[in-house]
This record gives structure tokens, sequence and C-alpha cells, in this order.
């Protein structure tokens, strides 16, 4: 019998946390049956990087990649996810070179982010983020795609912009804001859907590991 797909998506929710200065996240339901309406109909208002998202290379790249451009190897196939819940901070080249990558991995790395951020109301701006020196170790590993279990890959106050342009200046892609709580080390199957948004430097996706 096969193993069920776990979904490690947040849930997208009416002013969900967000990172600080980005729009709110609204969602309205602007037709309600119960009101009369033929149909209930939701309004949707947010940043393309809310909750479980990914980023293009144009975020923080001038002429980048945008989203609907991105190969779809990059979210579908096998994934390793390490464990860091040891670490406190941010994940440095130091805690990486221990660990064994390969050429083209998809990797998703698990850290305290997934218990302790996402249980708070308000937007955690002490997340274990990637330092740059880590960014640059991970881009010379020539990993395929990164997963993180916050909002960004880079550290709030930090080095956000510095990891950000190594990695995807680097073509690595970057899905952020995963839910890794129920996930234990090791391989898995990984598919990860961002919206097909033209133009975007990024998108909601779900993505559910097996
Ligand atoms: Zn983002």
């Amino acid at each position: 019998m096969k193993r069920p797909w776990k979904d490690v998506s947040v849930p997208i929710r009416d002013g969900m946390v967000h990172w600080p200065g980005d729009p709110e996240c609204h969602i309205k339901r602007v037709n309600k049956i119960e009101e009369g309406s033929v149909c209930n109909l939701t309004h949707l208002s947010m940043s393309a990087h809310t909750g479980t998202h990914m980023d293009a290379p144009r975020h923080f790249i001038a002429d980048g990649m945008t989203m609907e451009q991105m190969p779809l190897e990059a979210v579908i196939g096998r994934a390793k996810v390490f464990d860091l819940t040891a670490v406190e901070g941010q994940i440095t080249a130091d805690h990486l070179k221990g660990l064994k990558f390969a050429t083209g991995q998809r990797v998703l790395f698990k850290t305290r982010n997934s218990t302790r951020s996402w249980a708070m109301n308000e937007f955690d701006k002490d997340f274990i983020s990637i330092r740059a020196d880590a960014a640059q170790y991970l881009v010379d590993q020539k990993v395929l795609t990164v997963g993180v279990d916050y909002l960004s890959i880079g550290g709030y106050g930090k080095d956000v912009v510095e990891t950000h342009r190594i990695m995807l200046g680097a073509g690595v892609w970057v899905i952020e804001g995963l839910n890794l709580a129920e996930i234990k080390p090791g391989y898995y199957n990984l598919i990860c859907l961002p919206l097909k948004i033209e133009g975007a430097d990024g998108a909601p996706c779900r993505v559910v590991l097996r």
C-alpha cells in the first residue's frame, strides 16, 4: 500500500502572517448564497509571496526568469528533507558542510520554524534563515531547488537581500513558507505547483510530499 501524501503547505487565511511591509492577505466572500446570490464567490487580495510560495529569479534579479518560465523539473520529483532543527539563529555554511548534497538536487530544510514560527500569531522576526555564506555553499553544490519552512530564505534585518541575490542569481528555485512539522528527514516525492502567473516574481503554491 502506498503511503499517503502529506500536505506541507500552510493554509491561506484572511489576515494571515506576512512579511512586514508586504501587502496584507485579504480573503473576502463578495457573493453569498445565504444573502440571495446564486453562488458563493471569493475575492483575493495578497502579495505573490503569501504563505507557502515560490520565488522566481525575477524577485531579486531585474531580468531574471519569471514564474511561468519555471521548469517543472524544479518542483516535481525526488527531494531530500534535512533535519536542521538543532540550528539556532541562522543556517551557516558550517552547518551544511557535514551534509551531502548532489548536483541538481531538490533540498528542503526542516528547522524550528515549522513548530515555533508558524505557531505565532505575529511575524517571527527571529525565524531560522539561510546566512549568505550558506546560500553560496548551496549554489556551489549546484542544487536545483531549496525549500525552507518560513517566509524567506534570508533573515529579517540580516542578509535577506544577499541570500536572495546569491541563490536567485544562480538560478536556484526557491520554495518558502513550508510547514515540515510532520515530516521526518529523508527522501520524498515532491510535488509543488505554483500558480502560473505571467511575468510574476513569485507565486503561491500547494506542496505535497510522499
Ligand atoms: Zn518569496
